[in-house]
């Protein structure tokens, strides 16, 4: 359903984008919802995991919003069901929570979360991680260049420029920083990364991801201990800057 998205970044479809919202306290889901339906989205809400579950998989809404304290179940089992399902590959999870704990938050991502936001939170964040949530799940949307400040990247010509002058990364440098600038916007954890780059058997041991990261850093950033590209989320992972590309 999803067509294009216009220079201001609006997503424009054929149809509003449904979203389906599991959360079983009142006032936050009707606070929610209203917000949401002003900003064009259209939403369905659940109070329950099992209510959330059969929803999913009647209306098949474009992406889910999902509490993690529910009265029936874990909002961590609703993710874990909805991932076995062989054809919820596309559809983006993203919790609302207000657990703060590090390991929660890695284990809702580590189960197939895309993303998480930290109660409470400000409307145009939640928008914001919406629009990075849908586009991270369907690759038509993907863009061919990352750029945001002085940083650009060309995944197709594998270039990488920092005001205009060219950056030279090791191999592994550049699939991590490329795997980063692919999901902009979002948090990967330590685990994920180092999986994806090192493959399934790689030591889970963070310090070779943290002495390639600190690489990076120098090469990037102007002042590596306060990074404006890639910010550390201590005890779960990375997360770039958004693409400001169109
Ligand atoms: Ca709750």
């Amino acid at each position: 359903m999803i067509r294009k998205e216009t220079d201001t970044g609006q997503i424009h479809m054929n149809k509003a984008i449904h979203i389906l919202l599991i959360e079983d306290d009142k006032n936050v889901s009707t606070y929610t919802t209203t917000t949401l339906e002003n900003s064009g989205y259209k939403v369905t809400a659940a109070f329950s995991g099992k209510e959330g579950l059969g929803l999913t998989a009647s209306l098949c809404p474009d992406i889910l919003l999902l509490d993690l304290g529910l009265p029936d179940m874990d909002g961590c089992e609703v993710i874990r069901q909805i991932r076995s399902w062989h054809d919820s590959s596309r559809l983006p999870i993203l919790v609302i929570s207000a657990r703060t704990r590090e390991e929660e938050k890695v284990n809702a991502l580590e189960l197939g979360a895309d993303d998480y936001l930290t109660k409470p939170f400000g409307n145009a964040e939640l928008i914001a991680r919406i629009r990075t949530s849908l586009r991270h799940r369907h690759p038509e949307m993907q863009r061919k260049v990352y750029r945001a400040k002085d940083l650009e990247i060309d995944f197709e010509k594998h270039r990488i420029r920092l005001a205009g002058a060219e950056i030279h990364l090791t191999q592994i440098e550049y699939q991590l920083l490329t795997l980063l600038a692919e999901n902009s916007g979002r948090v990967l954890t330590y685990h994920h990364l180092i999986r994806t780059i090192w493959g399934p058997y790689a030591d889970s041991n963070n310090q070779i991801l943290r002495v390639n990261m600190a690489n990076i850093r120098r090469k990037i950033e102007q002042n590596p201990a306060q990074p404006v590209y890639v910010f550390t989320e201590i005890g779960i992972g990375y997360r770039m800057l958004e693409n400001e590309a169109v």
